[in-house]
C-alpha cells in the first residue's frame, strides 16, 4: 500500500509546504553554523533476527515488570526502538511472509487456505540483496516455515528443519558456520529465525532455575482447568482460581523462554563481534506475532487480532540509525524490509513499497493511512459461542483496531484499542466496518495459487497444523 501523498517517483515529499519562510531561514542559518552530520560508513552487513511468537511487552525495553531481555534492552538504548510496531497476522505463515516480501497476506497469498502459498509474482527483499550481489542465507527453528510454500526464495542458503522445533543453538551453530565462510568485505543478508519463546514452552535448565518456575500442573489441575475454560467461555460461573494459577504458570514458562532467546541474540552478537567491528552492520531483532493468555479468552496465538498478539518488537541499530531514540508513531514490521534495502543503498524491486520506517516525516504521512490485518480464519467468541470465521479482516486507524469477521450466517464485527492488551472489546461504528471491506477489496490477490504437497501436508498434521487441504474427518 503507499501513501497517496508520495510523488510518482514513491519518495514521500521532503519538504513542508506550510514552513513559514523566516523559520526556513533562521533554521538555514543556524545548520550553516554547525559542523555537516558526519556520514554513517556503507552498509556492508545486514542481520534479521526473528523472534518467534515475542509480544512487545515480553521486552523490558517496551515495560515488562520482569527484566528477562537485557540484550536487546542494550539494543535497544544503542539504536532506535519502535514503540508500537505491528506484524501483518498472528501467526508464523502469513506474518514471517509478509516480513519477506513487505506485502499484506492476502497480497502474498500465504493465508493458511487451500493452494497457500508465498506468490511467486511478489517481490523477495532476500531476493533484492541477491540481485545485488550480497551473499544471503537464513537459518530458521521454526518447523512450519518450509521452503516449498516460497520462504526460501533469494537465499543461496535455506537452512530450516525438518519436524522439530529447534532450540537456538541449531541455527546458531549454522549462522556461525556459515559467517566464517565470507570473505572479508563480501557483503551479506543474514536471516536468524528463532523459536523461543514459541511453545511448547521447553526452557533451557538455567532459565528454568532462573526464574524459579515451578513444577508443571498435574492432570487433575489440567482437568480442572479444562473445566473452568469451558465454563467461562459460556458466561456461566467458574473456578478462576484454577485458571489463575494455569495462565501464570504459562507466563512464566513462556518468560523463561523469552530469556533464552535474548541470551541467544548475546551470542549471535558475539560471533557477528568477532568477526570485526559492527560499524558497517545494520541489525534488526523483531517478531512475527506475539502470544495470547486469555486476555481475550484464548491461549497462544493465530486465533484473533488482539494487541497481545499482533504488536510485536522493533529494534534497529547500525550505520544511519539513530542511537537512544524511542518512535511513538505506529508502524507496520512488513515495511522493515524496504527500509533494510533503501539503508544498505540497494534499489528496490518492482512492486516493494518505498518505505523507509527511519524517516520521520514518511512516518508522519502514514499515521493518515490505515494498518491492515489478517487471519485466513481463526476464532471468534461472542455470546457464549465460538466460531470459526473464514477471514478475519483488520483495519488499524488512529488507536482504534476494526475486525470484521466474515462467518457464516453473517459478518461479526467488534472493535479495540491498538495497543493494550487489557483493552475492553466494543461494538464497531458501521461507517468503520464499511471502511474495512473498502480497504480489503482494494488489495490485489495472487492469480496462482498451488497446494501444498503431500509430504508437507503430512508433516503439518505430525506437528498439530491442519493445513492445506481439508480432508473429510
Ligand atoms: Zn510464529
Amino acid at each position: 500500500m503507499q501513501s497517496p501523498r508520495t510523488n510518482p517517483t514513491g519518495r514521500a515529499h521532503s519538504a513542508r509546504p506550510w514552513v513559514p519562510v523566516a523559520v526556513a531561514l533562521a533554521s538555514a542559518i543556524v545548520s550553516g553554523c554547525q559542523p555537516a552530520a558526519p556520514t554513517p560508513p556503507p552498509v556492508d552487513a545486514v542481520v534479521v533476527v526473528v523472534v518467534d511468537t515475542l509480544r512487545a511487552d515480553a521486552l523490558g525495553a517496551y515495560g515488562a515488570a520482569e527484566a528477562v531481555t537485557p540484550t536487546m534492552d542494550a539494543l535497544a538504548e544503542g539504536g532506535t526502538l519502535f514503540e508500537r510496531c505491528l506484524a501483518t497476522s498472528s501467526w508464523t505463515w502469513p506474518s514471517t511472509a509478509s516480513l519477506l516480501t513487505g506485502k499484506l497476506p492476502p497480497e502474498h497469498g500465504l493465508i493458511g487456505k487451500d493452494g497457500s502459498s508465498i506468490s511467486p509474482d511478489v517481490p523477495s527483499v532476500a531476493a533484492a540483496f541477491q540481485s545485488a550481489g550480497w551473499a544471503t542465507a537464513a537459518f530458521v527453528a521454526n518447523p512450519i516455515m518450509d521452503a516449498e510454500l516460497g520462504f526460501g526464495r533469494g537465499f543461496d542458503r535455506w537452512e530450516g528443519t525438518d519436524d522439530s522445533w529447534d532450540e537456538a543453538a541449531v541455527p546458531l551453530e549454522r549462522a556461525t558456520a556459515w559467517l566464517a565462510e565470507r570473505q572479508p568485505g563480501e557483503p551479506f543478508f543474514l536471516y536468524v529465525h528463532l523459536v523461543e519463546p514459541h511453545s511448547p514452552y521447553r526452557p533451557t535448565a538455567e532459565s528454568a532455575v532462573a526464574l524459579d518456575l515451578p513444577a508443571p500442573p498435574s492432570e487433575e489441575d489440567l482437568g480442572a482447568v479444562t473445566r473452568a475454560y469451558n465454563l467461562m467461555i459460556k458466561g456461566a460461573p467458574y473456578d478462576q482460581g484454577a485458571i489463575d494459577d494455569f495462565v501464570d504458570w504459562r507466563r512464566r514458562c513462556y518468560a523463561a523462554e523469552v530469556r533464552d532467546a535474548d541470551l541467544a541474540i548475546g551470542e549471535l552478537l558475539e560471533v557477528l563481534r568477532r568477526r570485526g567491528p559492527l560499524d558497517r552492520t545494520l541489525l534488526a531483532v523483531t517478531s512475527d506475532h506475539g502470544e495470547e493468555f486469555l486476555e481475550h479468552g484464548l491461549m497462544g496465538h493465530g486465533g484473533q487480532l488482539y494487541p497481545e498478539s499482533v504488536h510485536v518488537p522493533l529494534i534497529l541499530t547500525g550505520p544511519g540509525i539513530s542511537p537512544g531514540t524511542r518512535v511513538a508513531e505506529r508502524v507496520e514490521n512488513r515495511l522493515l524490509g524496504p527500509t533494510l534495502l533503501g539503508l544498505a543503498g540497494i534499489s528496490r524491486p518492482d512492486g516493494l513499497a518505498a518505505a523507509n520506517l527511519t524517516d520521520g516525516e514518511e512516518r508522519d504521512l502514514r499515521q493518515d493511512e490505515p494498518s491492515l490485518l489478517h487471519l485466513g480464519n481463526g476464532g471468534w467468541i461472542e455470546g457464549g459461542e465460538y466460531l470459526i470465521p473464514d477471514e478475519q479482516q483488520g483495519m488499524v486507524a488512529g488507536d482504534t483496531v476494526t475486525v470484521r469477521a466474515r462467518v457464516e450466517g453473517g459478518d461479526r464485527a467488534a472493535s479495540h484499542r491498538a495497543f493494550d492488551p487489557e483493552t475492553p472489546v466494543q461494538t464497531a461504528a458501521s461507517t468503520d466496518v464499511d471502511q474495512v471491506s473498502s480497504e480489503f477489496s482494494k488489495l490485489r490477490r495472487p492469480s496462482t495459487t498451488a497446494p501444498l504437497s503431500e509430504e508437507l501436508e503430512r508433516k503439518l498434521r505430525g506437528l498439530g497444523y491442519n493445513l492445506g487441504r481439508r480432508e473429510p474427518r
